[in-house]
């Protein structure tokens, strides 16, 4: 009887586990997540770790990077918006996308100006500008001077740390 139980909640741990759903489903969960309130967060990593699916956790809240070429959105092209995966903020435009070799979403220019914040970052050696969300402060990726017209920026992002919506989707 004792095995029983045990073996029930091992599936049923697995079944949980594997029913976690990835940034928009994700959102459902996360209190923090609105597409419209535009008031800062200030919410530490001990209560996102509780809330965040693990890769985006990793990527948004210890700077992780996800590998070029793997993440969901490095070349999608569908007209929407994307939003900050981890508390709703919009971010960037579709039309502000472009096809970037380099294995990341890359955009020259964000929704508003302060839709995201810059800070120096000079780890691995390298001189670089971080990009993090304006509202909840968490890491989006970097921007580089080699985007297209007008901007000349790129902002190179992680596919874990975005959010997308379709045009179509919307009612
Ligand atoms: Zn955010």
């Amino acid at each position: 009887m004792k095995t029983i139980l045990v073996a029930v909640l091992i599936s049923f741990a697995y079944l949980t586990a594997c029913s976690q759903q990835p940034t928009s489903q994700q959102a459902m969960h996360n209190p923090y997540y609105s597409r419209t309130d535009t008031q800062k967060l200030h919410v530490d990593n001990a209560a996102w770790k509780k809330i965040l699916p693990d890769q985006l956790y990793a990527v948004s809240r210890e700077n992780a990077t996800e590998r070029a070429f793997t993440g969901k959105y490095w070349k999608t092209d569908e007209p929407g918006t994307y939003y900050c995966a981890v508390c709703g903020n919009p971010l960037f435009r579709s039309g502000a996308k472009f096809a970037s070799s380099c294995g990341w979403p890359s955009f020259f220019k964000t929704i508003r100006p302060n839709s995201v914040l810059y800070l120096a970052d000079n780890s691995y050696g390298m001189e670089r500008t971080e990009v993090r969300c304006g509202r909840c402060n968490s890491h989006l990726g970097h921007i580089f001077d080699d985007g297209p017209p007008p901007t000349h920026k790129r902002y190179c992002m992680n596919s874990v740390s975005l959010d997308f919506e379709a045009d179509s989707m919307k009612r």
